[in-house]
């Protein structure tokens, strides 16, 4: 098997690892980028970017609901539309991140990364698994929420940032006042709620 040489090998495409990448294609390295799933990581793809997109939509909507001035009493939350646009929004940066990675010449593969050696990385993808080797790499894999007390986990109400927002349909609620106008997103705790709880 040919193994291929870099300066830099960063593991993990999100803004830990793309931002790294860049900077060092920029400073003149060579740059091998891993990522096993897509570019943009949790932030871009289930994180900060989808969350702000829909909280923007939900702003609008209690805007509205809100007005004095507008008579809003029909005005209705399409969750097919607004996950349609969270999705574009998400596409359209994703895009944008893997430009600036291609035009900054660095070298991008898809799949999991894993140490041979200290200089030697082993990426497995759908297409087998190649070798690479680098003087410096810089680990970028991001973190995993750890589960608090028993209990809660599996708790309908609950979704981990494991799980991307796509329910087109209002979650599984018992209380009968909680709707989707009430969708609350709880970015301290990273995990949507119904409202209520
Ligand atoms: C719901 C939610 C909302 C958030 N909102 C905000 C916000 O408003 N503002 C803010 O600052 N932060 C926010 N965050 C936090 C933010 O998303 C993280 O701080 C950020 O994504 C961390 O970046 P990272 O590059 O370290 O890790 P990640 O974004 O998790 O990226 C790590 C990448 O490494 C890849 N990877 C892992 N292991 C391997 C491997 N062995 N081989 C190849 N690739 C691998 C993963 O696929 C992933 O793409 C939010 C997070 C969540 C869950």
């Amino acid at each position: 098997m040919a193994t291929k040489s870099f300066d830099v090998t960063v593991i993990g495409g999100g803004p830990g690892g793309y931002v790294a990448a860049i900077r060092a294609a920029q400073l003149g390295a060579s740059v091998l980028l891993v990522e096993k799933d897509q570019l943009g990581g949790t932030c871009l793809n289930r994180g900060c970017i989808p969350t702000k997109a829909m909280l923007a939509d939900a702003k609008l909507y209690h805007q509205v609901k809100a007005s004095t001035v507008l008579d809003a009493k029909n005005v209705r939350v399409n969750m097919e539309k607004l996950l349609e646009r969270k999705g574009g929004v998400v596409k359209t940066l994703r895009s944008g991140v893997g430009l600036l990675v291609k035009n900054n010449g660095i070298t991008l593969v898809t799949g999991r990364a894993t140490f041979l050696d200290p200089r030697t990385v082993e990426v497995e993808s759908d297409k087998g698994k190649e070798q690479f080797k680098s003087s410096k790499t810089i680990i970028a894999t991001g973190s995993v929420s750890a589960q608090l007390g028993r209990g809660r986990q599996g708790h309908p109400h609950e979704h981990g940032n494991a799980q991307p927002f796509n329910r087109s349909k209002r979650p599984h609620c018992h209380r009968r006042r909680l709707h989707w106008n009430g969708v609350r997103l709880s970015l301290q705790r990273t995990r949507v709620e119904c409202d209520g709880h």
